[in-house]
């Protein structure tokens, strides 16, 4: 893990709020909309991003937008 992933992940943790919210449940054809069908920039480096994820946090699930790059380190995270 990085430290920038680390970092990104402790962000989360302490601001979930500042992520966008993402619907509960979470379908894998919504996921594939937002990932496909829509542009959003990647939380780690502000390129486009081409992952998308759905994190668990204490205010709800929340969309997380990366890139492969960054998405990379944060294959096991839940
Ligand atoms: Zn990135």
């Amino acid at each position: 893990m990085t430290e920038q992933t680390n970092a990104l992940l402790h962000l989360i943790k302490a601001e979930p709020s500042l992520l966008p919210a993402a619907p509960d449940p979470c379908s894998a054809k919504q996921m594939d909309h937002r990932r496909i069908d829509e542009v959003h920039v990647c939380l780690g480096c502000g390129e486009r991003a081409q992952c998308v994820y759905v994190a668990s946090t204490d205010a709800g699930p929340r969309w997380l937008d990366l890139c492969r790059k960054c998405a990379a380190p944060l294959y096991d995270f839940t």
